[in-house]
């Protein structure tokens, strides 16, 4: 016998479906949300938790930056409304590790001041003063004084308790395992129940338990290292460093702990931790700062990053009934996590995507 779920079901408690869920409740709505395993227990408290715009947008992808912009205007007010959730707004430093790199963070640069960002180029000298433990290798980098960065886990756990105490209802370890529709609602079944909503929110990452889903997603590994840190004054902000040949690697402060990363890779969804991933995340970060050395060990982990073809995101609405799928959140999940919680929900209530999230619509319904 199905069980009467509500007005509004999300399948996938992580960054977005979490983020939907309490932009719901905002408007008075009290969801109810899957999750096959535990909320954010996917990519979301995986990642690093870096707002960062302009270290994140490529050249040929101005939408997403100005989706990533819109949305770090957002968390100010966000941190304010769910409380701690260790947003810092600190600042992120790109460094190039060699000097035949300079020439290619400084053409970022460019590319980012000329977007109207807020970018400054320091020298070596100027780096080690703001960042004292920093090899003096290091020949330049650049600055970002309008980034930041939050701390996954707390955002998850505001999230949740702010959806809960709204009479929003999160059931942790129930996969839907299948959707069906039935006359006016959606017929949701986990291996045990089955439960019928009104309008849904399809927001699974890289799915689990076999849904089908009508475009496909990549699961793109990231490792990540987390080392002991007794001085909040060691690192001040994120780390990010560029070479031409390994490419980016990254250090992100929080409390107690710096998290290093991280790898990119496309190897199905395979979350194992590899001796090479390992080696090259630490390699970077010794290069840059010769200090960790002696540094503790305290965690390893790998997340799947869930990725669309073209990297960007993805909106689709059922041409036939009230279904919103929001997936291909990739690198940018975190940063982008107010907009799409807003625009979804504009989008199921009122019809309207924001002007930011509509490039992003699924091409056979732009
Ligand atoms: C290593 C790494 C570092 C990252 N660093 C950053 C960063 O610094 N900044 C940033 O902005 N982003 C970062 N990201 C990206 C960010 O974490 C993701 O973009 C974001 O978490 C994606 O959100 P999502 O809700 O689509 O997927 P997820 O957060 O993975 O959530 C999907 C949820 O759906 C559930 N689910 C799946 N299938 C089912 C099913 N059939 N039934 C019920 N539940 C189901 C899963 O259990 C999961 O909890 C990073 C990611 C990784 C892996």
């Amino acid at each position: 016998m199905p069980v009467k779920g509500g007005e509004f079901g999300i399948i996938g408690a992580g960054a977005a479906g979490l983020s939907i869920g309490w932009q719901l409740t905002r408007q008075g709505k009290a969801p109810i949300l899957f999750d096959a395993n535990l909320p954010g227990g996917g990519a979301m408290t995986a990642s690093a938790g870096m707002l960062s715009p302009a270290y994140e947008a490529e050249y040929e992808e101005l939408p997403l930056l100005r989706a990533m912009l819109a949305s770090r205007e957002r968390y100010r007010e966000w941190a304010a409304q769910l409380g701690d959730i260790g947003y810092v707004e600190s600042g992120t430093y790109e460094l190039a590790l060699l000097p035949e790199d300079v020439p290619y963070v400084q053409r970022r640069m460019e590319f980012e001041v000329a977007q109207g960002l807020r970018v400054q180029w320091l020298e070596g000298p100027e780096l080690r003063q703001r960042l004292p433990h920093l090899s003096p290798r290091i020949p330049g980098g650049t600055y970002a004084p309008d980034e930041g960065h939050v701390i996954p886990e707390l955002l998850r756990d505001r999230l949740v308790e702010a959806i809960q105490k709204a009479g929003g209802i999160i059931l942790s370890h129930t996969p839907i395992v299948a959707v069906e529709r039935v006359g006016s609602v959606f017929r949701l079944s986990t291996p045990c129940a089955s439960y019928e909503v009104e309008v849904l929110f399809i927001c699974t990452g890289v799915p689990l338990q076999g849904l089908n889903q009508p475009f496909k997603v990549y699961p793109i590994r990231g490792q990540m290292i987390a080392i002991e840190n007794l001085d909040p004054d060691w690192l001040p902000a994120p780390v990010r460093y560029f070479n031409k040949l390994t490419g980016y690697g990254y250090a992100v402060p929080k409390r107690g702990y710096i998290i290093l990363g991280g790898t990119t890779e496309e190897k199905g969804a395979d979350p194992s931790i590899t001796v090479g991933g390992v080696l090259d995340i630490l390699r970077r970060a010794y290069y840059v700062f010769p200090d960790l050395y002696e540094r503790r060990i305290l965690r390893f982990w790998a997340g799947l990053r869930p990725a669309t073809a073209s990297r960007m995101p993805l909106f689709y609405r059922d041409p036939e009934a009230p279904a919103y799928y929001v997936n291909g959140l990739y690198r940018n999940g975190i940063l982008l996590l107010p907009l799409i919680g807003e625009g979804a929900v504009q989008w199921a209530l009122d019809g309207n995507l924001p002007a930011e999230l509509q490039p992003f619509v699924h091409s056979d319904q732009a």
